[in-house]
């Protein structure tokens, strides 16, 4: 543990909190720039939004969201609009603080009336949400599930998410939501941080039983029952990518102003908790992402009256130590060197027969045979591993991975989502200087002009107007007044309007990709007659 910074480099940087503990110009970081930003409630929010006004079917997974105080008038509208269309409807709404963790400050309301906008700890700003009143119930109680995902890199991405998670339970019985319950956190909020204080809280002594289980034990019984737990777990694969897919673009805007392209930094990568709550009809609804999930593997138990003491916790101690080991075996930089040399024993093979005797070269005869000890590990199943002789590798022994690849694996399933991923690397080209985070207005026309956007019904007037007007409006939000300018989300609004003055009659998804389409070949076209001027 380095407090003060360390000034050797490193292979692995292991932050606590988030990328900015340090200066680092090599290694790799375990957090990404922006990610905390990213996952706090409000982002997050907004960023599903936005995928879900392209591809609504696809997104379903987020309840209903308003943020506030901004959209609280919506939020009103819309409730009354959806009551008067189905005055069958009595739904029940989750406020929850923007930032906040561990349950702090968020409560039930039957009414839009019943935020507390004004005067108490609680009136900052908050996302309000559709409360889902119907949870898949075990042993009478509500759960909720934490996966560990881990986002091993931006670009090219690489998600890998934990073949098992934990389970948190509620400590007292479930009943949907009436006026006189709507205040029993034990009964409708799964954290743990909250549920420790009930009376009614157990400690796990084995992975199956008490109020947190691996989230393996709970997919047996439902498997017993006859569910369909295949289906289920490719929900959860789904949701996890899409949600990834929705942060990308944001992500990338923050990773080139902290690591430019071109200048000496480090790779990222970052071990995010994805809590997940199952639907009665199993359907997997995502409550939130968490940058900076706690990896504890002991809690305090009271020996008598105020004396405690940490004990190990079996369920923690189940999921999080593979999850640890698994990151550092997938992000070792001394598997990226053996891969190099195996890259390199391949290029000496392939010119054996072109007079370059491989079994000359002194680096692929020491090292040929640790390379390919580690690539069989990798795919070996528990028994081929622990036959495997230690000295062959220095994973040899350990169990297999239970970090599974889901993209690029997936990837052909899901790049048709990665449109917001497309505008975010127009608005990154006509940044300007290095380093900034927001558009100014000469980014803004430079881009209009280059992909030709500007024609007879739409002037440079018109392209300033646009400008002013977003970027106004998303800078009262009280976002980040740190820097000037256009941020992504309101290019990305700028964007969709261009789009949909341009091919009118299309879908939103169809319009935006239109553009896009449009827009890149216009800078590729300009690309090409720079090269060739360059040239000339
Ligand atoms: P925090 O970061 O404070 O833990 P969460 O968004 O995870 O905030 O919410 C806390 C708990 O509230 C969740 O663990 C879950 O039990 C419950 N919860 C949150 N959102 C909803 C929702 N939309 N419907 C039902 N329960 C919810």
């Amino acid at each position: 543990q380095f407090p003060f910074g360390r000034r050797l480099p490193c292979d692995i940087y292991w932050h606590g909190v988030s990328f900015h503990d340090n200066d680092i110009f090599s290694g790799q970081v375990n957090k990404f720039p922006g990610m905390t930003e990213m996952v706090r409630k409000i982002t997050l929010s907004r960023a599903v939004r936005t995928m879900q006004d392209l591809f609504p079917l696809e997104y379903n997974f987020y309840p209903r969201s308003w943020i506030l105080p901004e959209e609280f008038p919506l939020f009103v509208d819309e409730v009354r609009m959806m009551k008067d269309s189905d005055p069958s409807w009595k739904p029940t709404f989750i406020v929850k603080p923007d930032g906040g963790c561990q349950g702090d400050g968020i409560y039930l309301i039957k009414d839009p009336s019943d935020v507390r906008l004004t005067g108490s700890s609680q009136s900052r700003p908050a996302v309000v949400q559709e409360y889902i009143c119907k949870p898949l119930l075990v042993d009478k109680l509500k759960f909720d599930i934490r996966l560990y995902v881990l986002l091993k890199s931006l670009e090219p991405l690489e998600i890998y998410i934990a073949k098992d998670g934990l389970s948190r339970f509620c400590t007292e019985p479930y009943q949907e939501p009436t006026l006189k319950n709507l205040h029993q956190v034990f009964m409708h909020l799964t954290n743990y941080s909250l549920n420790i204080h009930s009376g009614n809280f157990i400690h796990s002594d084995n992975v199956n039983t008490g109020s947190k289980r691996t989230f393996s034990s709970i997919l047996c019984r439902l498997s017993s029952r006859g569910a369909d737990v295949k289906k289920l777990w490719s929900d959860i694969i789904s949701l996890v990518i899409k949600t990834i897919i929705a942060l990308t673009p944001e992500l990338k805007v923050y990773y080139q102003s902290d690591i430019p392209a071109g200048k000496p930094g480090p790779t990222c990568f970052q071990i995010l908790g994805f809590d997940i709550l199952l639907m009665k009809n199993l359907k997997p609804m995502l409550l939130e992402v968490n940058a900076n999930p706690s990896m504890r593997i002991e809690h305090e138990q009271e020996l008598s009256p105020g004396v405690f003491e940490n004990v190990p916790s079996p369920v923690d101690e189940e999921v999080k130590v593979a999850v640890i080991r698994d990151t550092l075996r997938l992000v070792d930089p001394q598997k990226k060197k053996r891969k190099d040399v195996q890259q390199h024993i391949e290029s000496c093979k392939n010119k054996v027969d072109t007079r370059c005797n491989y079994f000359l070269c002194y680096r692929c005869q020491t090292l040929e045979h640790v390379s390919e000890a580690n690539e069989e590990l990798l795919d070996a199943g528990p028994a081929d591993r622990r036959e495997c002789d230690s000295t062959q590798s220095p994973e040899a022994g350990l169990p297999s991975l239970c970090l599974k690849q889901v993209f690029p694996k997936y990837a052909k399933q899901f790049n048709y989502l990665r449109l917001v991923d497309r505008v975010a690397a127009l608005f990154i080209r006509f940044l300007g200087v290095k380093g900034t985070t927001k558009l100014g207005p000469t980014g803004f026309r430079t881009f209009i002009r280059n992909c030709k956007l500007s024609n007879s019904n739409f002037s440079m007037a018109s392209v300033d107007i646009l400008y002013i007007d977003i970027t106004r409006r998303w800078n009262n939000m009280g976002i980040d007044h740190k820097e000037s300018g256009m941020c992504l989300q309101a290019f990305v609004e700028a964007f969709f309007c261009l789009a949909q003055k341009k091919y009118k009659s299309l879908p939103l998804h169809e319009q935006v990709a239109s553009l896009i389409d449009f827009c890149e070949y216009h800078l590729a076209a300009l690309d090409e007659k720079r090269l060739v001027c360059g040239r000339g």
